[in-house]
């Protein structure tokens, strides 16, 4: 039997595997083409395997039922390897890798999103490196064999990440993703410098993989001129159950009465409105401004130091577990896998 780290790919599509068509427009293509690109792979001290979406996609195109199907597919494969790395478009990747984080109950071993910015046939590509490397490290073992990052994780351009602490800053450059608020679980450099205390501790006990998300979700983002009749319509679909307002710095908003009446009228009706701060880093804490005093008397709930991406995901994953708003409210402000930090 094989001692070497098992590693199953999954290649959901992604400007990794594009080719540009006659008008220059770029497609996913299979991973058949994108094998035949890196003959590296081979070399690799790893028992690769690899499964595809049947039609790779545009990580734009990717739906919340996708998201299940990519953890359905980490579940079904769960025994009989060590690893998986996830081949994703960028412009999504921050959400597939906090829903994944949420849907991956108990998760134990390495689970690792990665991509580029630059189609892997080309000669600069950045996908070369972000492949083998994800690869590597999802098969990386510590002194008593357990994995280094038992976690959903993000790997782009020298630096892995918490997936559900990742954000995409950038449209072209190669260091396209960041996690502000929360430390780098590892570093590639010559070496792949690992930064444990950032790692989630390893867990005991079975894997369980989550299938049920409710997308009736909004995320509204206030800017100064916001029109509370605009708002109060936004805010009237019938079968809206939560928003994530991304709110100014610390989670400021506006001060004007009718706009905060449109925010009160939801909540009145049962609508769960989430504070998350617009800024790339930092955290709400609302009452801090007279700006955010308001929202916290209304009891709008602050979001303290979570992504938009993860905010979204989370609330899917919650209210797709729970029925009563209250119950939703209630798990929010309990960490599930290092998604937010306490004050
Ligand atoms: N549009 C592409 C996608 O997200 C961009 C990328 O892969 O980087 O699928």
């Amino acid at each position: 039997m094989s001692q070497r780290p098992a590693v199953l790919l999954i290649y959901t599509g992604g400007t990794i595997g594009m080719w540009a068509d006659t008008t220059g427009t770029l497609r996913p293509m299979d991973l058949a083409h994108l094998e035949d690109q890196v003959p590296e792979l081979s070399r690799i001290a790893v028992d690769l395997s690899s499964v595809a979406f049947e039609q790779p996609i545009d990580s734009s195109d990717m739906r919340p039922n996708d998201w299940v199907r990519i953890a359905t597919l980490i579940g079904e494969n769960y025994a009989d390897f060590d690893g998986f790395v996830v081949l994703h478009g960028s412009d999504t990747m921050a959400y597939t890798a906090s829903a994944l984080s949420f849907l991956l109950e108990g998760l134990q071993k390495p689970v690792v999103l990665t991509g580029s910015q630059l189609p892997i046939g080309t000669i600069r590509t950045d996908a070369k490196e972000n492949l083998i490397t994800a690869i590597e490290i999802a098969a990386a073992k510590d002194g008593d064999g357990r994995p280094m990052v038992p976690e959903v994780c993000v790997y782009f351009e020298y630096q892995l990440m918490r997936g559900n602490r990742t954000v995409k800053v950038h449209a072209e450059r190669f260091e396209a993703f960041r996690s502000p608020n929360w430390p780098v679980l590892a570093e590639a450099g010559v070496h792949l410098r690992w930064n444990p205390s950032a790692i989630l501790p390893h867990r005991t006990g079975s894997l369980k993989v989550h299938t049920r998300l409710d997308d009736r979700i909004a995320v509204i983002r206030l800017f100064p001129g916001i029109r509370a009749g605009w708002l109060r319509h936004a805010l009237s679909q019938a079968d809206l159950r939560a928003v994530v307002l991304t709110t100014f710095g610390s989670g400021n908003a506006p001060t004007d009465p009718d706009l905060l009446g449109a925010l009160q009228e939801a909540k009145d009706r049962g609508v769960l409105l989430l504070n998350v701060t617009q800024c790339v880093g930092g955290r709400v804490e609302q009452g801090r401004y007279a700006t955010s005093q308001a929202l916290q008397a209304m009891g709008v709930v602050p979001g303290a130091d979570h992504t938009v991406e993860a905010a979204v995901a989370k609330l899917m994953f919650l209210l797709g577990r729970e029925r009563a708003t209250a119950a939703v409210e209630q798990a929010w402000g309990t960490a599930i896998c290092g998604e937010f930090t306490l004050a």
